[in-house]
């Protein structure tokens, strides 16, 4: 019999198409499935209720599927490579499999590993597409380590070889010898927002078999609709590994049609900031593509965006959904972090950390990268544009449905029906204008273009 081999679970929470598992699983000397509550990812701050929360049910719901095959989840907490490398020793096991990451911190994690289990004569295997449909690196121009530009990245990632997907394994043999600390539980998680989505490879199975159904062959024409809410809603998904980005990849693509296509693209855009930041790992917290910003610190500004009571609604209304959700439309993102770096000209670091904290599908690659997207300081060909907020709300709340949704001192106010309410400051007369609980727009538009303008030097 061979010795057992560890699958240590990250970013790949499933035992569908999951190349971790799939590995060690191989031998006849059993396998630990293993999870490490990260002390690490703990003190790096991102360890936060929704996501916490989130990640109960993904762990709960593992476990599940890993006894249903004769196996069971090991859970452990502490520094994920000294008990990873206890684990290895109790199981007596030789190969310790592992997905690749992206992040600065996934890097050294994966040196830390293969030094100490090497030291104890045990061997690392890093797995590549577990966590994107292609591995960062996989595609690269000429002469470069990865693409900074995302229309050509898109072309060679569409023509690219995607792995196969891979079987659920059958039976898991667990060593008995392995003890687990106890599986965490949704219901222990304290600050968890009202509306949070509901965690697991089960779950997210689920929804995928029903977006692919009919919802996806009305994404092309829907997806930046507010009040619709077209899209997915696969994001947390796919940053806790409950699904895999390459079976969803391939599942989109038999299912065909204009919608399919804008999926895949967006899917891509997934990939294409993962391999920004593995090439470029300190684009986390520094510009990627400088443009001088210096700027401006004003925290009841700051304060007003993230409560959402800036006085714009379109605004207020995206940021009251990330509060009550974890959650909010990627139309609503873009046109939030506009709002914060470019009309207010507060810093892209500052909205990161805020969505960091409240996201549950909160991503470094994909909140990063598109934070500085917005900001001009990332991957934008066009890094001067400025979504001016009553021109995205006409465009993609015209009818005011979203704003109503989420901002319910302005959704039955006489005078502020339809694409009205996103202009509260023109209500007449006076007196209802002031009886309203709602605040006066903290800026005005134009003064903050002019401002930015300024700054970027544009004039
Ligand atoms: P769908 O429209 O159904 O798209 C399918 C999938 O494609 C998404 O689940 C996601 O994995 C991927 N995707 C879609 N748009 C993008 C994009 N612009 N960049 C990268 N991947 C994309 N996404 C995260 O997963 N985590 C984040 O922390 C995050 N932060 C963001 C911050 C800002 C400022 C902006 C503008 C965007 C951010 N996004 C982030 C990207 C995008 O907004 C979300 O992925 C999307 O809204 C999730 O909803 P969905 O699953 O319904 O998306």
């Amino acid at each position: 019999m061979s010795a057992a081999s560890i699958a240590l679970f990250t970013s790949d929470l499933r035992v569908h198409d999951n190349p971790v598992l799939h590995a060690a699983a191989q031998g006849t000397g059993g396998v630990v499935p293993l999870f490490v509550l990260d002390d690490g990812v703990r003190a790096a701050g991102f360890d936060v209720p929704n996501r916490r929360a989130f990640l109960a049910d993904c762990l709960a719901d593992l476990d599940d599927a890993l006894r249903a095959r004769g196996g069971r989840l090991v859970i452990r907490s502490g520094d994920v490579v000294e008990r990873t490398a206890e684990a290895a020793a109790e199981a007596g096991a030789r190969d310790v499999h592992v997905a690749g990451g992206v992040s600065g911190y996934a890097h050294r994690r994966e040196e830390r590993l293969r030094r100490v289990l090497e030291a104890d004569g045990r061997r690392l295997h890093v797995h590549d597409a577990v966590i994107t449909a292609l591995a960062p690196g996989e595609v690269t121009p000429a002469g470069r380590d990865h693409f900074a530009v995302f229309t050509p990245y898109f072309r060679r990632w569409q023509a690219a070889r995607h792995r196969d997907v891979l079987r659920a394994p059958r039976r898991v043999r667990v060593p008995e010898a392995v003890g687990s600390g106890p599986v965490p539980r949704r219901h222990a998680v304290s600050g968890v927002s009202p509306g949070l989505a509901t965690g697991g490879e089960v779950a997210g199975r689920r929804r995928v078999t029903a977006w692919l159904g009919s919802p996806l062959r009305h994404y092309a024409q829907g997806q930046d609709d507010l009040a619709g809410d077209a899209t997915s809603r696969l994001s947390p998904h796919l940053h806790f590994g409950t699904l895999s980005a390459v079976e969803l990849v391939g599942r989109a693509r038999e299912a065909g049609g204009d919608g399919a296509e804008a999926f895949v693209r967006q899917l891509a855009w997934r990939d294409f900031h993962h391999q920004v930041l593995a090439a470029r790992p300190a684009a986390a917290h520094a510009d990627y593509r400088t443009r001088h910003d210096l700027w401006r610190r004003d925290e009841q500004e700051a304060e007003a965006w993230r409560t959402g009571r800036t006085g714009y609604p379109i605004v207020d209304a995206a940021m009251r959904q990330l509060v009550h959700e974890g959650w909010m439309h990627n139309r609503a993102r873009l046109l939030t972090a506009s709002f914060l770096t470019k009309t207010l000209y507060l810093d892209w670091r500052l909205g990161a950390a805020h969505f960091l904290s409240l996201l549950v599908d909160g991503d470094l690659a994909n909140n990063q990268l598109n934070w500085q997207w917005a900001a001009g300081t990332g991957t934008d060909t066009r890094p001067n544009r400025v979504l001016n907020p009553l021109a995205q709300a006409k465009r993609f709340d015209a009818d005011g449905s979203y704003v109503r949704r989420w901002v319910p001192e302005l959704a039955d106010v006489p005078g502020l029906e339809g694409g009205a309410v996103h202009q509260p400051w023109k209500l007449r007369p006076a007196a209802a204008r002031a009886a309203l609980a709602y605040p006066e727009p903290l800026i005005d538009l134009g003064d903050g273009l002019a401002r930015f303008k300024q700054a970027r030097g544009l004039d």
